[in-house]
């Protein structure tokens, strides 16, 4: 049976102006894929680079990779859901912008009941994404509780789940952020120190924090503005984990500037070569649910926007107007 579902999407890149609202049709669930309802939709900063272009994929394109709600109709071969279920993702294609979608289940959670809905939407690709930071990205020294590290962008989606998490895990986490409000929200959720890096030169505060040492990782969100004073902060064999563009694309680099800066290694990562297995994106969710059940980790909605509102979303998020995370509401 064909249903129709608002979609909010892009018939060419551009500016948050060129978010419409379609009616599409959804059809049935092939072999390995469920349809899922809406009930709340996470808005993240790939949806922009999506939008931009600067990542590509085929037009129309309705954009999102994160969501929660009820499993509508399971297909052929998908074992771990059924019918009736509450659950939430985060997916390796867009199309969450919706009231609902057909998609593969491989990404799809069962969503614990104590769990509600805009929370699951909020926190998948977010709470997932500081999973492998925090859990699976190591630097070659490993990595021990007492250990500094240093989070961009500490206020926002990502920044404040990982404040909470590094904390949980004993890491003494230096925040940067665009603003002192900011600077304060990434303290109170466990940041041991803040920078705001629109007034201060953050690699010398990070010196002065470390007693001129360095931190073992520095995870890189910013891209292009912050790049060079990244790598500035790390100790001997320390890793730079390249994780974004916020600020634009990190331009080509010489790998030989990383010899003198203590032969430090980098590394660009992206959640989506984690969560290609059945088994690690439950095996991760599983981790995440375990921090946000247990109170270690709070999910912060500090927007909530609409469906058919989601450009004024994307303006906020773009004129770094956002804190915490944001959910769009079908
Ligand atoms: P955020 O809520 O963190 O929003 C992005 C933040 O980046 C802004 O609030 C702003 O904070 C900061 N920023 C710095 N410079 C700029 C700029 N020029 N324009 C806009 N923002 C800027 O977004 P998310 O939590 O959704 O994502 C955080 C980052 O992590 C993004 O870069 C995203 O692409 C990346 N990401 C990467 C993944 C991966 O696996 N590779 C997965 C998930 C997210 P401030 O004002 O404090 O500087």
């Amino acid at each position: 049976m064909t249903q129709t579902s608002r979609a909010v999407r892009i018939h060419a890149h551009g500016g948050p102006e060129q978010l419409v609202v379609d009616t599409v049709e959804v059809g049935e669930p092939g072999p390995g894929e469920v349809r899922i309802r809406h009930e709340a939709v996470g808005l993240n900063f790939i949806d922009v680079y999506q939008r931009t272009g600067l990542y590509q994929n085929p037009l129309p394109l309705t954009l999102g990779m994160e969501g929660a709600g009820v499993i509508e109709a399971v297909g052929p071969g998908v074992m771990h859901l059924k019918a009736g279920d509450r659950a939430a993702y985060a997916a390796g294609m867009p199309g969450s912008y919706s009231d609902l979608r057909v998609m593969p289940a491989m990404n799809v959670c069962q969503l614990p009941d104590a769990i509600d809905f805009e929370t699951g939407a909020a926190m998948m690709l977010k709470g997932l994404t500081a999973q492998y930071l925090l859990r699976r990205c190591r630097p070659v020294e490993g990595l021990e509780p007492g250990d500094f590290v240093l989070f961009h962008a500490a206020a926002g989606g990502v920044g404040l789940i990982a404040c909470q998490w590094a904390k949980a895990l004993g890491l003494r986490l230096i925040g940067t952020a665009g603003s002192d409000e900011k600077c304060a929200l990434a303290e109170a959720h466990g940041a041991e120190f803040t920078i705001n890096y629109r007034t201060e030169n953050f690699a010398e505060r990070v010196k002065d924090i470390t007693a001129g040492q360095g931190v073992k990782v520095v995870y890189d969100s910013v891209g292009k503005d912050t790049w060079d004073g990244s790598l500035d902060c790390l100790r001997p064999f320390g890793l730079m984990v390249s994780f974004g563009n916020a600020s634009g694309p990190v331009p080509p680099f010489a790998p030989g500037i990383l010899g003198p800066k203590g032969s430090i290694y980098v590394t660009r990562q992206t959640l989506f070569t984690h969560i290609n297995s059945r088994e690690r994106t439950q095996a991760m969710a599983n981790d995440l649910f375990q921090v946000v059940g247990s109170g270690q980790v709070q999910i912060r909605i500090d927007q909530r926007f609409a469906l058919t509102d989601a450009r004024l979303a994307h303006e906020s998020l773009e004129a770094r107007k956002t804190t915490g995370c944001t959910v769009l509401l079908p």
